[in-house]
């Protein structure tokens, strides 16, 4: 292996103006961990380009390699799990904010923090799904433990041409759900159905003022937005009803009142991939083997190179990224 290997370093000045940029970096530069990895491939998620771009407050140590989430090979390991060869998937565990993240072509992390790529998927796959699809597998879980079946009526899945959204509306549809997908982007239209939505309808029907209930219209949802949209999902949602809410893309606030909790019983789900315990992990990749279409998940995924992460993560926190990014980094 080359003793050198390229990296995106996002730094900070004096005056906290921030700048990124590509450089070589050596296994020395790396952060402390016990397992390190050939990082064979990547994605761009939402909080990668929040990051990226320095619109939030996601990069917590300076400088840092970004990127939250990633898939490759074992090289060197002093962690009981982990031997070289070993093909691992990493999501969160503030990798890509605090520890030096996925943008790099080799990272040194906690054996604990990895999973195994479950059999028959190659890195590639496992960054399609990526952090994004593997939270749409948490909400849905979550979903299925509040007892939301398909047969208790429609789910609602917003942004649900994004990452999250995309892969959430090929799960549901899989397994069965009549699947009301929101989106801002019209011409998205035949994507979502190709993906399984049964009925896309228009983001503005969830951003105009919120009732405290409106007329019952899903017994659930998965929400990537937040804010007004998920306020109206709640005042809309069935008696007895669950939302999933795991997203903040369209602002952090939740105007909302708790006539849809007191009065429907509807529930708020809060999902959180980060610090997700390691069986839930494990739980959300073995059903994503099996509930998510191998054929769906080509359909929503494009495939970049090292060279394109920074254009698109610029073009994700402007909404313009459809489905979900793969970085094969080699
Ligand atoms: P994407 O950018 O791929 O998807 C977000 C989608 O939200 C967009 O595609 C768009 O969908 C919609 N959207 C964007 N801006 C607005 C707006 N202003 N108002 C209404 N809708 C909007 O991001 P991801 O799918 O990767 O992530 C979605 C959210 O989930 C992010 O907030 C992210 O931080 C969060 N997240 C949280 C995790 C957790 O652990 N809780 C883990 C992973 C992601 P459309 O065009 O179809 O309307």
């Amino acid at each position: 292996m080359p003793d050198t290997f390229k990296a995106i370093l996002v730094s900070r000045d004096e005056d906290k103006k921030q700048s990124v940029a590509v450089k070589d970096l050596t296994e020395a530069d790396l952060m402390e961990g016990d397992v390190t990895v050939a990082v064979e491939a990547t994605t761009v998620n939402y909080k990668d380009g929040l990051a990226i771009t320095g619109k939030a407050p996601v990069v917590r140590r300076w400088p840092l390699v970004p990127g939250i989430d990633f898939a490759g090979t074992v090289t060197a390991s002093d962690h009981p799990d982990w031997r070289r060869g070993d093909k691992v998937i990493l999501n969160g565990w503030g990798v890509g904010e605090t520890h030096y993240g996925a943008y790099s072509e080799r990272a040194r992390v906690k054996g604990d923090w990895l999973v195994p790529l479950p059999e028959g998927m190659s890195a590639h796959d496992a960054m399609a799904v990526g952090t994004a699809g593997y939270t749409a597998m948490l909400c849905v879980m979550a979903l299925e433990r509040h007892g939301i079946a398909p047969d208790r009526g429609p789910v609602v899945v917003t942004g649900a041409a994004g990452g999250v959204g995309s892969v959430a509306v090929a799960i549901l549809s899989k397994l069965g759900y009549h699947v009301v997908a929101s989106t801002g982007r019209e011409a998205e239209k035949a994507y979502l159905t190709d993906l399984g939505a049964a009925e896309v309808i228009a983001r503005d029907e969830l951003t105009g003022p919120v009732k405290p209930l409106a007329k019952e219209r899903w017994a659930g949802g998965v929400d990537a937005v937040g804010s007004t949209t998920l306020a109206n999902v709640l005042s809309m949602t069935a008696y007895g009803g669950a939302v999933a809410a795991c997203g903040l893309a369209g602002g952090m606030d939740l105007p909302s009142s708790v006539a849809p909790f007191i009065l429907r019983g509807v529930s708020l789900l809060g999902i959180d991939s980060v610090m997700a315990p390691k069986e839930v992990r494990l739980e959300a990749w073995r059903r994503i083997a099996t509930d998510l279409d191998v054929a769906k998940l080509k359909a929503l995924s494009t495939t970049i190179g090292f060279d394109g992460i920074l254009d698109a993560a610029r073009a994700i926190v402007d909404g313009k990224i459809r489905g979900r990014v793969v970085v094969d980094m080699e």
